[in-house]
């Protein structure tokens, strides 16, 4: 399978901003397996901005704009440098890219992207994908990785999508508020009640909420392309997802 898994700030940083490396490194031990298992895998990676806050010791995400992107282009480093030198020790290759909405909106820079990524994926090494927050404003920005994610699956044609977060996947009502609140183990179609479900949960270093996610479930789903919310803290989840077990929440794609 052609997999794209995006990985969220949260499961990346600790609350204090700097990598939590237990994390990463099992993330990173399991991806290169599932490659080894004779998977695709791209990587969509947020925390630039979380981890630069955390080595900058900024104590706190900043609002101006040029913090954020200082923060980005020293947190981005971090990110690839910790990925380089994991995914290494299993044998494998990291090759990042970078992308601003442009990229994405215009048809040309798209097609440029694709015919990279595609020959990075014959090339066998792994795509780690970040926007571009560093050159980005907040006017071409696509503003999220949930959305970034699925414009690359998308892109690359991917048979799934797996967006790993700090909650297990989407619910009735809020866990966090309310106590008989249930995980939806699958949703076949993404009606005005799902997307009400979306609330506003986030978290303090990323951007993105439930409500992106639902956004990428149906930005893939056109293209029939399922995707998975699952909790990003264990990493080997991710076999039971690509096993096709029933794990966090299934976005059905539209068969044909
Ligand atoms: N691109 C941002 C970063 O690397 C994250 C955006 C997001 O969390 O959705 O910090």
């Amino acid at each position: 399978m052609r997999i794209v898994v995006k990985v969220g700030t949260s499961t990346l940083a600790h609350a204090t901003g700097r990598m939590n490396i237990r994390h990463v490194e099992k993330l990173v031990k399991v991806l290169s397996d599932l490659k080894n298992a004779g998977h695709e895998i791209i990587l969509v990676s947020s925390g630039a901005i979380g981890m630069g806050v955390g080595k900058l010791g900024l104590g706190a995400r900043p609002s101006d704009m040029a913090t954020k992107q200082a923060a980005a282009a020293v947190g981005q480093c971090e990110l690839m440098y910790t990925y380089d030198k994991l995914f290494a020790e299993y044998g494998h290759t990291v090759a990042q890219i970078l992308l601003t909405g442009e990229d994405i909106k215009f048809d040309n820079r798209r097609e440029n992207f694709e015919n990279t990524l595609s020959r990075l994926i014959e090339l066998q090494a792994v795509p780690v994908i970040n926007e571009n927050d560093t050159v980005e404003t907040q006017e071409i920005a696509v503003g999220d990785n949930d959305t970034l994610s699925a414009e690359v699956a998308c892109s690359a044609g991917a048979d799934l999508l797996i967006l790993l977060t700090d909650i297990d996947g989407l619910y009735t009502a809020n866990p966090k508020t309310d106590k008989n609140a249930k995980l939806i183990s699958v949703v076949e179609e993404i009606t005005p009640q799902i997307e009400a479900l979306g609330g506003n949960s986030g978290s303090t270093l990323g951007t993105g909420g439930m409500i992106t996610k639902i956004k990428a479930a149906k930005i893939v789903g056109e293209k029939g392309i399922d995707m998975v919310i699952a909790h990003g803290e264990n990493p080997s989840i991710l076999y039971e997802i690509t096993q096709g077990k029933s794990v966090g929440t299934l976005f059905k794609g539209k068969k044909a």
